[in-house]
């Protein structure tokens, strides 16, 4: 059979994960060609710091790019895009381009204390009315305030004007074309961003003590960024797209329009609807954020975090040995008639969205002599559906309903969760075909950018879907489940 071989321009994606980066040429129809990942090592210096080696990441995006450049599929490259792990900062060296600190990750909480401290002077409400967030260490601005006062020498170089801040794509985008460059899905995820103007905020930049000369210029997310340079892999190609790795998935899921959503269940679940051109303000403990901004309009989006979803299934994995492979649990969790009454709580990390309670761990309540393991693992599954339940639920608070969800991430591949996240939240499911969303969505942003496609919406309009999942089982069980869940939430979240 003769094969494909190298037909079309290709557009590349550096998907720059929590632990690991991949590089993936999309043909113009939508579909992977070639790609290449790279694990990178995950610092865990303290309890509750989580760091990164900068430098090994960009070495491991340097090494995937020219792995995909090699590929013969992946002979037309036309455009590079970046997606990234966002909130997580970097501060390295504006001649040297050499990282002058570990990278603090999105995970880390070391800032937890100076949140409370501005929590109790009473800063979270003004923050959140300019920001569109929280104050959670979760967020860059604490974490690189934490560098400048921390790092010896950081802070008088900031004055000198000789380093340079930024998310890890501002970084990888400085290495790659020697442009200090962010766009503005990743600058709405700093608290350093003012939601209203489109800029950073002065004010901010003051409270944390951050001069704005040493953050990125923020640019649109899809267009021209720059050209990599000569020494590097893909010289000369130019880089048209950056983006945060949820706001690109929901590009990838082609929620492009206001009222759409999507959740992606990886090892966190992030879930986020797409409200147009206004910003959602949320009573109800979500964040308003940047989808993207494309010939100088945004388009904003409204968003869920839970910070524990495949993670659990790991966890009976790995904690319990319950199981002895994540693709186990669908078999498991359809050996079983219903949960027996369990239900777990899987606050491993604290409660994410809408609790946002870092304090809060894990349980598992209803047990009897009855539970079995299969029981256990049903519940670990139900426990998604809950956990999207409640932002589904918040979301419709502020008045944003969820019709129908598309979603997307490793844990989708099991359709027993597809169709009890259906049952629970009464509304279908759509599972797409490419479920590689965060990297599609990027390389349909470079396609743009490098003016291949004259909108997103020409370039997402190849998005299929692989399976439907749609609202079944009894009303009333359900509401029994919710009532268990809603019980044991409340024991854990004091
Ligand atoms: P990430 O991008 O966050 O590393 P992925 O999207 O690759 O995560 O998803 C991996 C997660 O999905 C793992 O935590 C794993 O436990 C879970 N997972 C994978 N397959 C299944 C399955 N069939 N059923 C339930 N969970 C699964």
């Amino acid at each position: 059979m003769a094969s494909d071989g190298p037909t079309g321009p290709v557009y590349i994606a550096i998907d720059e994960g929590t632990t690991s980066t991949r590089a993936a040429a999309f043909d113009a129809r939508g579909n992977i060609v070639s790609q290449s990942s790279k694990a990178f090592e995950q610092h865990f210096p303290r309890p509750g710091w989580v760091e990164h080696d900068a430098e090994e990441i960009f070495a491991a995006v340097c090494q995937t790019l020219a792995d995909v450049l090699a590929d013969p599929r992946a002979a037309k490259p036309a455009a590079v895009g970046i997606t990234n792990q966002r909130e997580t900062v970097v501060v390295w060296d504006r001649q040297t381009g050499k990282a002058l600190a570990p990278a603090i990750v999105w995970q880390d909480r070391r800032t937890a204390q100076y949140c409370d401290a501005l929590k109790a002077e009473g800063h979270e409400a003004d923050l959140t009315a300019r920001t569109g967030l929280l104050l959670d260490p979760y967020f860059t601005a604490t974490k690189l305030r934490w560098l400048l006062e921390h790092v010896d020498g950081l802070k008088e170089k900031a004055a000198a004007g000789s380093i340079m801040a930024g998310t890890i794509d501002a970084y990888l985008a400085f290495k790659l074309t020697g442009q200090h460059v962010t766009d503005h899905s990743n600058a709405s995820r700093t608290l350093l961003y003012n939601l209203d103007r489109g800029q950073w905020d002065e004010d901010l930049c003051a409270l944390f003590g951050i001069q704005t000369s040493i953050l990125p210029r923020i640019v649109d997310t899809a267009g021209p960024m720059g050209t990599i340079d000569q020494d590097l892999p893909g010289a000369g190609l130019p880089l048209t797209a950056i983006a945060g790795d949820q706001q690109a998935a929901t590009i990838g899921q082609a929620c492009l329009s206001a009222g759409s959503a999507k959740a992606t269940y990886g090892t966190g679940c992030f879930l986020l609807v797409n409200t147009g051109r206004d910003i959602k303000r949320s009573k109800n403990r979500l964040l308003s954020t940047v989808l993207c901004q494309l010939n100088g309009e945004r388009q904003f989006a409204l968003e869920g975090s839970i910070f524990v979803a495949g993670s659990l299934i790991q966890w009976l994995r790995d904690g319990l040995g319950l199981i002895a492979d994540a693709a186990e649990t669908q078999a498991l969790a359809s050996s079983v008639d219903d949960n027996a009454g369990v239900v777990i709580v899987p606050a491993l990390t604290g409660l994410g969205a809408p609790y946002w309670n870092p304090q809060a761990r894990g349980a598992i309540t209803g047990l009897t002599r009855g539970a079995t393991r299969a029981h256990i693992v049903r519940a670990a599954l139900e426990a998604q559906s809950y956990q999207t339940y409640d932002l589904v639920q918040a979301m419709a608070g502020d008045g944003q309903e969820v019709r129908s969800l598309r979603v997307d991430g490793g844990m989708v591949a099991n359709a027993w969760l597809c169709q009890d996240l259906a049952d629970v939240l009464g509304v279908p499911i759509e599972r797409p075909k490419v479920i590689e969303t965060t990297a599609l969505g990027a390389a349909l942003l470079a396609r743009v950018g490098v003016g291949d496609a004259s909108s997103v919406e020409e370039a997402a309009s190849m998005w299929q879907l692989d399976a439907s999942f749609s609202p079944a089982g009894d009303r009333s069980a359900i509401a029994d489940r919710l009532a268990q869940w809603s019980d044991a939430v409340g024991r854990v979240n004091t």
